[in-house]
């Protein structure tokens, strides 16, 4: 048995989620004539309080597509310094929408408003103008760490009063939803676009959702075609995200359990300089100069686990809901022997 903690997007549907995608209704979605795709997009947008969805192949899609909407060649858009849109997605910034990017150094991948505020450029010829502030909730490489809605209020207010663009990427923020006992609606009202993912934590095998106005999702449709994410008969992928919707989110907080029982186990051991703090399902640590990542993830393989190696010194497990307790068990067992 192979116990996979390289990320949450290796999750195999379940036999109920594969009966849903056999038994959707389906249509070309180029032609907006999915019964499925539609249904999900009403579905999510509702859940949010939003005006509108849009279903695409990928959160890099959705996040760029966004970032494609809210800005013009030459704007600049504000992340931290950790973001997927940043770190991940290929400089599509730069690829996609020709714009500029100013990093923030946040604490464990969260930025302050204060932080923002400092950072936005003054209406200067020599200067880009900041359009866009993207935040990421859960934080990938801030080890799953989830914002305090306070201060996400207080950068909505900032960016109202700066006439900024707020676009969060919510790749796991069913996560940080669960962890911080917080609902849709509340990051609805919050922003002016939010990507969620249902192909990490909700175990699906494909697909994001981009949310916003009517107006805005009407030009993330246009774009997504441009960038060749018009798909066909695709209900059969929005199909597992409607059962994923309705049956993966609660049970959330079982993954966050397992992740803070692994996390203890590896805690002690001295090989371990730190553990980041554990929010949610993602588990980040960094080893002693006498262990490189890699080594320590060819020991795990050795005992039939996988984990990734995020850098040279720190390595990455993400829970998910194909790791059961006993899994988890022989993990911990697993640590206590190394
Ligand atoms: C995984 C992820 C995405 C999207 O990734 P895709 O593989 O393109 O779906 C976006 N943001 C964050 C924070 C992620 O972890």
């Amino acid at each position: 048995m192979i116990i996979d903690y390289r990320s949450d997007t290796v999750t195999k549907p379940s036999p109920g989620m594969l009966e849903a995608m056999m038994k959707a209704r389906v249509g070309d979605d180029v032609f907006s004539e999915d019964p499925s795709i539609n249904e999900l997009e009403q579905m999510t947008a509702t859940m949010f309080g939003m005006e509108a969805a849009l279903f695409c192949p990928s959160g890099t899609m959705t996040n760029q597509i966004a970032i494609k909407c809210h800005t013009q060649p030459g704007d600049e858009v504000v992340c931290d310094e950790s973001s997927h849109v940043y770190q991940y997605e290929g400089g599509g910034i730069a690829f996609n929408s020709g714009a500029s990017v100013k990093l923030l150094y946040g604490n464990f991948g969260r930025v302050t408003a204060e932080q923002i505020k400092a950072a936005i450029q003054p209406d200067d010829v020599h200067r880009a103008q900041s359009r866009l502030v993207a935040l990421e909730n859960t934080s990938n490489r801030g080890g799953g760490s989830c914002y305090d809605f306070e201060e996400i209020k207080k950068i909505q207010a900032l960016c109202k009063e700066k006439k900024l663009a707020l676009h969060l990427d919510g790749a796991r923020l069913w996560n940080a939803l669960i962890a911080k006992k917080e609902t849709p609606k509340q990051y609805g009202e919050a922003f002016d676009s939010i990507s969620v993912c249902l192909s990490k934590s909700l175990g699906c095998p494909v697909g994001s959702l981009l949310l916003g106005k009517n107006e805005f999702i009407k030009k993330a449709r246009r774009i997504r075609k441009v960038f060749g994410g018009g798909m066909r008969q695709a209900g059969f992928m929005a199909a597992a995200g409607i059962y994923a919707l309705q049956n993966n989110i609660d049970r959330l907080e079982e993954d966050h359990s397992h992740a803070r029982q692994i996390a203890e186990s590896i805690a002690v051991k001295k090989f371990v300089k730190l553990v980041l703090p554990v929010e949610t399902n993602i588990i980040i640590f960094e080893l002693q100069d006498t262990l490189t990542a890699p080594a320590l993830v060819a020991s795990l393989k050795e005992h039939n686990i996988l984990g990734y190696a995020i850098s040279p010194n720190r390595v990455r497990l993400v829970l998910h809901l194909d790791i059961n307790k006993e899994m988890v068990r022989k993990t911990i067992e697993a640590f206590n022997q190394l």
